[in-house]
């Protein structure tokens, strides 16, 4: 076994890899860019080496410079982890040229794998059935479009060099076909350097189903079984689960030996994914995966398999610990991805500061997978994952039970998270039923990303009452460190002279403004909400928590808060409220504002609306290319474009004004008011 490793990876799998290697005894080198400085897995490695600036580009891509750390630091071999160089077959043969071990597949069967297009006619002569489609080398604008009309609508255009869903297109009809041929190939080259397409009859209601391989250097190849990763948005997986819901043995032993001959065909060794795509009674290869999954935690909770050891031990020469036949499942395990992103927003990557964050305790049934602690920032430059939370239990039901519990407890503060998304998803009664095909959230989008319900009485009294708390204790503070500690002038309890006394509170939630007048009195809070009134207590514990009593009611919530927002978590939802204070005018005036912010930095690559345009409320109106992917801009209401402030080519910071809209009744008015006084 190895003495040192170096990962060429950051975040959570640089984390993970660490941790195994920590197990092993084997001591672990950290690289990361200058944007990582600080990041967790440089504190968690035994040693750390800048590898350049904060584009992966520069830095977590750049072979010479990670080759270079490995010499220096003595590490024997090299983990990279997921992403980045995972899949490079240059980078695997730069490691064997400077005498070190890559922790992956030979470069040959890396390379077999890397074209989509190349790893489907290699497939085929294995005999592993295919999707219907085209995969061949002509790649003229007709002869693709002939081949969309032979396999028939809708089709899939694929980049051949794809991954994470970049570069793919769904086609309804023909005629939408050059146009999205356009858009694949933009991003595709623009993504990963090379515009080849494939296309694929688009299966409406499939669902993705991955086998895990694991071949060692001495022939031996199994299969660590299944995981069910239907449920995606933009193509890609948030949750997945293992074992596949309602998957039986015959076809798991089908699935098996289709993805063994597919390792086999190319001399694979190490770990593995074989990528399904399943629909009625049937299974097509899609791709395979030539690295770790980020999914891999739910097979290693149900095979208790270190998966990360077994690459390891195989990197260093020894055989498979386990045959076939000595591997078996045990119980069900399900991960849901927790992403810095907005699901109103068509699930757009987030960035910003994690102001608060706190996740569920860990366990033998509870895995928290993270690269972040509280104050870290989540920038531009990576991956959006803040973590990945995986539940494991006796059966698919006490699992989906423990994620909906540790997904309830986590609280994150300071940007859009997916939180309260997985939660509604993992409340869904068809997921619970296990109905999960790739297009369910799509389906159930109105219930998944959808507003929140308002908050009830109780929540408003919660972000009331901590807000109350707060102000006493900033009282008695102040008051402790003043000359006169008693005066009347420090209180903060509404106390007056004569009279029953009150204040009116307000918070603003989403476009809602919610008010709550509070009564002093001599033991506790009356408050008035909604038309209700209630008796009320409350007291911080000494976790944090606020512990209330609301008309003799206790109970015990999280009320987290940053400056003027307060998130209340009950029942698994996280309710945001913003206390509108009379001072600060400020936020309302905000809100009303026309101005349309770029949502992150980026690329203008598309603009569809000029000065003066009317447009509807979801219309596109310009094209942002961050992190390699398009975001469209479209109209959040109807109106006038007043101005825009950009072109096609131009960067954009993030909360830049792209454009000016002016509302349709604003703007009709103007153009009335010049006509004077007509009658
Ligand atoms: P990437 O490597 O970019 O992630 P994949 O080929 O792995 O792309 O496909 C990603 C997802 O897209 C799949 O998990 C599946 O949900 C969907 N998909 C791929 N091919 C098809 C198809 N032919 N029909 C329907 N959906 C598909």
């Amino acid at each position: 076994m190895f003495a040192k490793i170096l990962i060429a990876n950051r975040g959570e799998i640089a984390c993970r890899v660490m941790r195994t290697a920590r197990r092993l005894a084997i001591r672990t080198v950290a690289v990361h860019s200058e944007a990582d400085r600080d990041a967790l897995h440089v504190a968690e490695a035994d040693e750390a080496y800048a590898i350049g600036p904060a584009p992966a580009r520069e830095s977590y891509l750049n072979i010479e410079r990670l080759i270079a750390a490995a010499k220096a630091s003595g590490a024997e071999a090299i983990h990279p982890g997921y992403g980045f160089l995972s899949e490079n077959a240059d980078f695997a043969e730069a490691c064997a040229a400077a005498g070190l071990v890559f922790i992956g597949p030979p470069p040959a069967a890396i390379r077999a794998m890397g074209s989509k297009s190349a790893a489907k006619a290699l497939m085929g002569r294995a005999g592993v059935p295919l999707v219907p489609g085209y995969h061949g080398a002509e790649q003229g604008e007709v002869q693709l479009a002939a081949e969309a009309a032979a396999i028939g609508y809708p089709v899939l255009i694929k980049a051949s060099a794809g991954g994470g869903g970049k570069g793919m297109r769904i086609v309804e009809r023909e005629a939408d076909f050059a146009a999205a041929l356009a858009a694949a190939k933009r991003e595709a080259r623009s993504a990963f350097g090379d515009d080849t397409v494939l296309i694929e009859k688009y299966l409406t209601r499939p669902r993705h189903i991955e086998m895990q391989v694991f071949a060692d250097a001495r022939g031996q190849c199994i299969h660590l079984f299944e995981r069910d990763c239907s449920v995606q948005r933009r193509h890609q997986k948030v949750v997945e689960e293992a074992p596949a819901p309602g998957m039986d043995p015959e076809r798991r032993r089908a699935m098996g030996a289709a993805a063994v001959a597919a390792a086999r065909a190319v001399g694979y060794v190490g770990a593995g994914t074989v990528e399904f795509i399943a629909e009625g009674g049937q299974f097509f290869f899609m791709e395979m995966n030539t690295r770790l999954q980020v999914e891999h935690p739910v097979t290693e909770m149900v095979t208790g398999i270190d998966l990360v050891e077994w690459q390891l031990r195989i990197a260093a020469g020894e055989p498979l610990p386990l045959r076939q036949d000595e591997v078996a499942i045990s119980g069900h395990a399900i991960e849901a991805r927790i992403y810095a992103e907005d699901p109103a927003r068509d699930f757009l990557p987030a960035t910003g500061r994690l102001q608060h964050l706190r996740a569920p305790a860990e366990s033998a049934e509870i895995r928290v997978e993270t690269g972040v602690r509280a104050g870290d920032a989540i920038g531009i430059h990576y991956d959006p994952m803040i973590a990945k939370l995986v539940a494991h239990g006796v059966d698919r039901a006490a699992a989906l039970r423990r994620l909906q519990a540790a997904l309830a407890a986590y609280e994150v503060m300071g940007l859009a998270t997916n939180l309260d998304f997985l939660a509604r998803l993992a409340a869904h009664p068809d997921f619970a039923a296990g109905a999960v095909d790739t297009g369910f959230i799509a389906r159930h989008r109105a219930i998944l990303c959808g507003p929140p319900p308002p908050a009830s009485e109780d929540v408003l009294a919660a972000a009331a009452l901590a807000l109350l708390l707060d102000e006493a204790a900033a009282a008695r503070a102040e008051a402790a460190r003043s000359a006169d500690p008693y005066s009347p002038w420090h209180r903060r309890d509404g106390w007056r002279l004569n009279g029953d006394t009150y204040q009116d509170l307000a918070f603003a939630e989403g476009e809602a403004r919610r008010a709550v007048r509070v009564h002093y009195g001599r033991e506790a809070y009356r408050l008035e909400i909604g038309g209700r009134s209630i008796a009320a207590r409350a007291e911080r514990s000494p976790d944090g928590s606020l512990r209330l009593d609301l008309d003799g009611v206790r109970s015990n919530l999280r009320v987290l808060r940053q400056g003027g927002a307060f998130c209340v978590l009950k029942a698994g939802r996280t309710y945001t409220l913003r206390h509108i204070d009379p001072l600060a005018p400020r936020d309302v005036a905000e809100a009303a504002s026309g101005q349309l912010a770029a949502p992150m930095s980026g690329r203008i690559i598309q603009v569809f609306a000029a000065a003066g345009n009317a447009v509807r409320r979801g219309q596109p109106l310009l094209v942002i290319e961050a992190m390699k992917m398009e975001h469209t801009i479209s109209a959040p209401a109807d109106g006038i474009v007043e101005r825009i402030g950009y072109a096609v080519g131009d960067l954009v910071e993030e909360g830049a004004e792209l454009l000016a809209l002016a509302p349709h009744d604003a703007a009709a008015k103007e153009a009335a008011g010049g006509g004077g006084d007509r009658p």
